[in-house]
């Protein structure tokens, strides 16, 4: 991946955001060092996604503390698209516990695109992940509600209750959407065939389609991204969401599945648990200290978004996250030599 971060130092993992204006700068910087960047292109597969601004461009930082940083097109709505699966898949594990979501879903990259039938097919009917369409749908079928309408108000809720305020959804990118999305009706009638999805397959589709429709900006990403990074507490409000295990549980799934087949290049990359979805949004956790949120519709041939993959790999960078990237211990900068032997 082209992250556009050659010269920038990576900073060690220290287990804390540096001060408040050196985070400031930095996304600032994040924004302008990856702003004229035309590469990408916008999907067009929701007819009407086709239709977006290709220009726009946020970046957003959103502190475990509360505090909130952005530059751009921050404020500008989106939808969510697939980045909802990480939050709903948060609030079903809420519901049914580590074991059971993990078996019934799985919790293994497919290694093929996030709308693959031959991935279904490939492992028995199992979903494999719930950061793919099949699982996601699947996934969408076990939230509490005895109908597909009280599902959609609890999923309605319940992403609301992660950004802290009331969420709406885009009707126009629903029914486009509801059109043209006959591909995911499939999926859902072959997990039915291998009795992989509770419900009718076809409404659970729908209620799937209305969660992807969901508007948010970038603040709003990075907002409910803090919140997993926060054991769960939504920084802003205050409010408890989820529990910390889910979190934890969430943000590993994440970590192997949300870029879906470039999972493994995105964790060389920025080395954090990322979920992106194809109206152009991205949200990446970094846990203990707060989450990156980021819009910019043009976006790679898997379907993740350029210049949002490049933001959030300066971010990583230039403000120490990646979870891999360690110091030597009681050196003043983290990156000093020890004693060789
Ligand atoms: N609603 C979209 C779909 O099902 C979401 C896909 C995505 O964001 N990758 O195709």
């Amino acid at each position: 991946m082209d992250t556009n971060t050659a010269g920038v130092e990576q900073t060690a993992n220290t287990g804390q955001l540096p001060g408040w204006d050196a985070v400031d700068e930095q996304v600032l910087e994040a924004y302008r060092r990856n702003r004229e960047s035309t590469d990408g292109v916008v999907a067009d597969y929701i007819p009407i996604l086709g239709a977006v601004d290709p220009e726009l461009f946020g970046v957003s930082v959103a502190e475990v503390d509360g505090g909130v940083h952005v530059a751009g097109d921050a404020d500008v709505e989106f939808s969510i698209q697939s980045i909802s699966k990480a939050f709903v898949y948060a609030l079903v594990a809420e519901e049914f516990g580590h074991d059971e979501v993990g078996e019934r879903v799985g919790v293994n990259n497919t290694g093929l695109p996030f709308n693959s039938v031959i991935a279904v097919e490939l492992n028995g009917g199992h979903p494999m992940n719930p950061m793919v369409n099949a699982g996601a749908i699947a996934t969408t079928a076990l939230m509490p509600g005895a109908t597909a309408a009280e599902k959609w108000e609890h999923i309605r809720s319940g992403l609301s209750a992660f950004a802290g305020r009331q969420l709406q959804m885009d009707g126009v990118v629903y029914g486009s959407e509801a059109e043209t999305n006959q591909r995911n009706q499939a999926i859902a009638r072959l997990l039915q065939s291998y009795g992989r999805i509770d419900g009718d397959p076809l409404e659970m589709v729908d209620v799937y389609t209305r969660q992807c429709a969901l508007l948010v900006s970038a603040r709003d990403l990075a907002v409910m991204g803090a919140t997993l990074a926060d054991g769960g507490v939504n920084p802003v409000t205050g409010n408890r969401v989820i529990s910390a295990d889910v979190c934890r549980d969430t943000l590993s799934v994440l970590a192997s599945t949300g870029l879906y087949e470039r999972s493994g290049e995105w964790l060389f990359d920025i080395g954090l648990p990322g979920k992106s979805g194809v109206a152009g949004g991205i949200v990446t956790v970094a846990p203990g200290k707060g989450a990156i949120g980021t819009f910019s519709p043009r976006l790679d041939s898997a379907g993740n978004s350029v210049r949002g993959q490049r933001a959030t790999a300066y971010l990583s960078r230039a403000l120490g996250l990646n979870i891999f990237a360690s110091g030597v211990h009681g050196s003043i900068d983290g990156n000093k030599q020890g004693s060789t032997p």
